[in-house]
C-alpha cells in the first residue's frame, strides 16, 4: 500500500527536433494536420490486463475491465534490410547472444528495443487535471492525459510538453517525474511527469475528441483508455494529498 511517508545534440538530431517542434504548433492550427513523416507510424493489436503492480502493489487494484496497450508489429518491419533492401533471416549475430533480423546480403543487424511512451497530467491552479478523449485507436473514445511516443531528438521531459500542445492544444510547463511503468509485454516504458497547465488554453485536435479539466472525484476511471493512465493518475492524487512528489515504478503484465 502507498503511503506518504514512502520514501550537446548532433545537427542532424537538432534538425529532427526542430521539426518536431515545428510540427506539434503545426498540429494545433485550426486547419492544421502533424505531418505524418513526424510522427512513427505503428499499428495496434488489443490485449487484456490481468494482474498489475510490483514496487506499488498497493495500487494494483486496477479495474478488470478491457484494456489494450499500443505494441508495434515489430515483424512488418525487418523483413528486409534498412539499408540495402535484401530479406532478413532471424539468427544470433556473431558477439551477440540473442536471436536478430540479420540481413541475409549485407549482414546488417536490426536490433528491436522498447518503445518510450512519454506523457503529463498538466495541473491548473484551480487543482483540476487535464485530461483528453482519444480520437484514434487503440481505445478510441476513452479518456488519458497526454501522452505519446517519445520522438527523436527530444528528451523524456520535452517529449511530455510537445504531446500535451499535440493532444491538447496546451502550454505546459513539466514538473517531477512522476512514475516509470514497464508494460513490458507490448515492449513499452511510460514515462509520466507532473506538469502545470500555462494558461487557460485547451482545446481539441485531430487526435482528440475532447479535452477537458476535471476535478479528482469526476475522475472517468472506468473510462480510462489504458492501465497506465488509471496507475498514474492514482499516484498522482495520492502523492498530492499529502503534498509529495515521489516518483513510482511499477510493472504491468499483460497476457499474452
Ligand atoms: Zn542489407
Amino acid at each position: 500500500m502507498m503511503s506518504c511517508d514512502a520514501p550537446g545534440s548532433t545537427p542532424l538530431v537538432g534538425e529532427i527536433s526542430s521539426l518536431v517542434s515545428q510540427g506539434a504548433r503545426r498540429y494545433c492550427a485550426p486547419d492544421g494536420l502533424r505531418p505524418k513523416s513526424l510522427r512513427s507510424v505503428i499499428s495496434a493489436k488489443e490485449s487484456r490486463i490481468v494482474a498489475a503492480g510490483a514496487s506499488d502493489a498497493g495500487l494494483a487494484g486496477a479495474p478488470a475491465a478491457r484494456f489494450s496497450e499500443e505494441v508495434g508489429e515489430p515483424g512488418a518491419s525487418v523483413r528486409h534490410c534498412n539499408l540495402c533492401g535484401a530479406r532478413t533471416a532471424v539468427r544470433v549475430p556473431e558477439s551477440d547472444h540473442l536471436p536478430r533480423h540479420v540481413c541475409t546480403a549485407c549482414d546488417h543487424v536490426q536490433y528491436l528495443n522498447p518503445r518510450i511512451v512519454v506523457g503529463c497530467i498538466p495541473e491548473a491552479p484551480d487543482g483540476r487535471v487535464l485530461l483528453c478523449r482519444r480520437r484514434v485507436a487503440p481505445q478510441n473514445g476513452l479518456w488519458t492525459f497526454p501522452s505519446g511516443f517519445m520522438e527523436l531528438g527530444e528528451t523524456t521531459a520535452q517529449g511530455a510538453s510537445r504531446e500535451a500542445l499535440e493532444e491538447t492544444c496546451a502550454d505546459v510547463a513539466v514538473g517531477t517525474l512522476l512514475a516509470i511503468i514497464n508494460v513490458h509485454r507490448v515492449a513499452q516504458v511510460y514515462f509520466v511527469y507532473r506538469a502545470k497547465l500555462l494558461g487557460s488554453h485547451h482545446a481539441p485536435t485531430s487526435e482528440s475528441i475532447e479535452t477537458r479539466l476535471i476535478h479528482e472525484d469526476e475522475i472517468p476511471w472506468p473510462e480510462l483508455a489504458f492501465p497506465s493512465v488509471w496507475h498514474g493518475l492514482k499516484h498522482y492524487f495520492a502523492d498530492r494529498s499529502c503534498g509529495a512528489e515521489l516518483v513510482h515504478t511499477m510493472d504491468l503484465v499483460v497476457p499474452h
